[in-house]
């Protein structure tokens, strides 16, 4: 369960609303029951249930079960898309060890705007289900041209182009250290935008393949291959 507070022995924690509803109603969990807890910050932690009500209750920390595992320092910017689907990319990329998401508006996205909430709720279930102690962070919607405006270049950016079709690259030789994969909406990649990406020191174009695929399973893919061969 996330838990946003502080975990150190001993430490007494106050259950919300939805989390109180969650572990009595769903869980069926009652006082004495144990419950692991993660912050994104330290670690996994064995917590007993001290009180338990509908939409209250007391919890305390018993001991660490699992130390901070933090991911390697991986990005993925991407272009939003239809609601459901822009969910799928968020949970997909907090499974596979993204560390920040960040959706950007791109000359051919259509949606003008996101519920950064409701996207940071699935990076936070995802990295639940999947037994993570750590959750990245989803930033708001930002154009694209002023997140490269502002770009730290010893950040390089592997940018999958679908102008680029053949066989899928093999990232073998890229050198390992912080990157942001870049994915871009159903209308792909205006000129303007190829030629600004083209002039960067810091960009790898990548195909993912000789079919043009959706930008979900894009995202998923080039998540795959980084991990494969620039992940822990
Ligand atoms: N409308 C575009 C077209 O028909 O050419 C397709 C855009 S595609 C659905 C969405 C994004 O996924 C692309 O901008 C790109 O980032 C990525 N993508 C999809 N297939 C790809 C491929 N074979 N190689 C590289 N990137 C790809």
């Amino acid at each position: 369960l996330f838990i946003d507070h502080p975990l150190t022995l001993g430490q007494g924690i106050a259950l919300g609303s939805d989390q109180a509803h969650y572990l009595s109603s769903v869980m069926r969990q009652g006082v004495g029951d144990e419950v692991l807890l993660f912050n994104g910050r330290d670690g996994e932690w064995l917590a007993r249930i001290e009180r338990l009500a509908k939409r209250n209750g007391d919890l305390v920390a018993v001991r660490q079960t699992a130390p901070q595992m933090d991911p390697p320092d991986l990005w993925l910017v991407f272009a939003p898309i239809k609601k459901a689907r822009t969910d799928f990319i968020v949970e997909k990329a907090a499974e596979m060890g993204a560390s920040r998401i960040l959706p950007v508006q791109t000359e051919h996205t259509n949606s003008e705007r996101i519920r950064q909430d409701r996207l940071q709720a699935h990076a936070v279930e995802a990295a639940e289900q999947c037994g993570g102690t750590f959750v990245p962070e989803v930033t708001d919607l930002l154009a694209l041209s002023r997140l490269l405006d502002g770009w730290d270049a010893t950040r390089r950016i592997l940018w999958a182009d679908e102008a680029l079709v053949g066989p899928a690259a093999t990232l073998a030789g890229l050198k390992r250290g912080p990157w942001a994969i870049l994915i871009g909406p159903e209308g792909g990649w205006s000129e303007s935008e190829r030629a600004r990406l083209s002039a960067m020191d810091c960009v790898t174009r990548i195909s993912l393949g000789p079919r043009i695929l959706r930008a979900d399973t894009a995202a998923v893919a080039s998540l795959a291959l980084w991990q494969a061969e620039l992940g822990d």
